[in-house]
């Protein structure tokens, strides 16, 4: 083992590796603070000729690894659980370069969203995932997680934001896929296979990313519905009257607002009178009066009952309030107390009664626990959460399983998916089997065994491990 550490320290350069304890205790500790793993050897690697020189000493060992970007995934696919290798991507961070009429940027891995996100905007142009974790999370998380985030609904998820790959085989060799070809049907799509794939098929180091023109004008309105459904007519009312120019679309419930204005300064509920639901709409383009074209639809939609009730922010300064509100939820539902969270999408179509059937089925077995349901309407994306009954937080906790449970269990009725944005990891690996086909089980094995043959890119995650009788 000695000469297995001594041969990848050596492999990282002088300043790429770390055994100090204190230095890698970071790495360990996802911001939830639920998990917690271990790990003495934290390599930090600045080149892919450094990453690929260490995963060959990997495969030739059969020595366990486990890739980390920012480490605000949540649900623990970056933590080392059984003392692994750490394999930080971090120092991997610079902008190789931006093509401003191909408008494509290429970025390693270890670049921070918010910087990818600034060297685009210095170019004139726009890189549009938008997070609440950009200033930490990196382009390679981002594109190992599939990450999706508040403007899903106009731009994709990271999977479509992505033109070409680099990346590091689990025996050393290196894709080279850092083609940013819009057309390119010349084989498997092989980039793809990798997105999305949380760090268990290979280690990506640099990535081409599709960048957008800067809408000249954007409209940020934040609108009081009666239901969900009223919201669902909106949002096809809205989409409609704009030509597809909103850029988000977020479902909002009174008690969101209750609580952000409770808990969080310089928030407070927008509208004059209370409501049972809210969205706050984002339309961007540059169209000549496009700020007068949502308001008008905001008018027709409030006469014909599908709002009750609408702001239009008037300046950036009142934009950014509202997106405050929503984005400050989930820190809101934190301070009040405990919470059980399920991130879970459902055809758009299905949402409002999703939210009947779901909402009327917990409420029915744990009785207090109070709904916060809010997200990306637009993407059929909930954060279908529930915050514990005042006062009983560590009871409430015990009920975690039973609760997914009965929550996936519905979202499967409904042809929905237990993991829209946030991935599997190790949180929801083993509801895996109840809820995916055994035939889309083993094609997923299938795939990992190819890839990765010895099992030494972040095992244990993702894949459940087949139960033998
Ligand atoms: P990490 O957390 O370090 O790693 C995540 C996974 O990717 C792990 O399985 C890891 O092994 C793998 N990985 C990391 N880098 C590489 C690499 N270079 N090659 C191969 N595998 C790699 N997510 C959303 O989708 N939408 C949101 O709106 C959203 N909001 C968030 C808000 C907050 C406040 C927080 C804390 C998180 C949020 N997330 C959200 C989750 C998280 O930010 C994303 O999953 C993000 O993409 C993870 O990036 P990271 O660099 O931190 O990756
Ligand atoms: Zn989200």
């Amino acid at each position: 083992m000695n000469d297995i550490v001594a041969r990848l320290k050596a492999a990282a350069g002088e300043k790429g590796f770390s055994e100090d304890p204190k230095e890698i205790a970071p790495h360990l500790e996802e911001w939830r603070s639920k998990y917690q793993g271990r790990s003495t050897l934290l390599l930090k690697p600045a080149s892919t000729k450094d990453v690929a020189a260490i995963l060959g000493i990997c495969f030739e060992t059969g020595t366990p690894i486990v890739p980390q970007g920012g480490n605000t995934g949540l649900v623990g696919g970056q933590i080392p659980f059984h003392g692994e290798v750490l394999l930080s991507l971090k120092w991997m961070n610079r902008i190789r370069g931006v093509d401003k009429d191909g408008m494509i940027l290429t970025a390693e891995a270890g670049v921070v969203l918010a910087e990818a996100q600034a060297a685009a905007t210095e170019a004139g142009l726009m890189f549009p995932l938008k997070l609440g974790s950009e200033g930490s999370c990196t382009i390679g998380g981002n594109i190992a997680t599939n990450a999706g985030g508040n403007h899903v609904l106009r731009y994709g998820m990271m999977r479509s934001l992505v033109m070409g790959l680099e990346v590091v085989m689990a025996d050393g060799r290196v894709l080279e896929m850092l083609r940013p070809l819009a057309k390119d049907n010349s084989g498997y799509d092989l980039k793809q296979i990798f997105i999305g794939s949380e760090g268990t098929l290979g280690v990506i180091t640099a990535a081409n990313l599709r960048l957008f023109p800067r809408p000249a004008e954007t409209v940020v309105a934040f609108a009081a519905v009666p239901s969900p459904d009223a919201a669902l007519k909106l949002l096809g009312h809205m989409q409609r009257r704009t030509g597809g120019l909103l850029s988000a679309f977020e479902l909002i419930p009174r008690i969101a607002i209750e609580l952000v204005s409770h808990h969080i300064p310089r928030a407070r509920d927008p509208l004059a009178a209370p409501s049972p639901w809210y969205v706050l709409i984002e339309a961007a383009g540059s169209v000549a009066g496009l700020k007068d074209q949502v308001e008008a639809a905001l008018g027709d939609a409030i006469t014909q009952n599908l709002a009750r009730d609408a702001t239009l922010a008037a300046n950036e300064a009142q934009a950014r309030t509202l997106w405050h509100i929503r984005e400050s939820i989930s820190e809101a539902q934190k301070r009040e107390g405990a919470s059980i969270k399920h991130d879970i999408s459902v055809p758009v179509a299905s949402i409002p009664a999703f939210i009947e059937k779901a909402t009327q089925a917990v409420a029915a077995k744990f009785p207090g626990a109070r709904p916060v349901t809010f997200g990306h309407l637009g993407d059929g994306n909930l954060h279908f959460n529930f915050n514990a009954p005042p006062g009983q937080d560590e009871g409430f906790l015990a009920q975690w399983d039973e609760m997914q449970l009965t929550v996936h269990d519905i979202v499967k009725e409904f042809s929905g998916s237990i993991s829209a944005e946030h991935g599997i990891g190790a949180m929801k690996r083993d509801l895996l089997p109840r809820y995916k086909s055994s035939e889309e089980l083993d094609a997923m094995r299938l795939l990992k065994s190819s890839f990765d043959p010895k099992n030494i890119l972040n095992p244990g995650k993702v894949i459940p491990p087949v139960r033998r009788l």
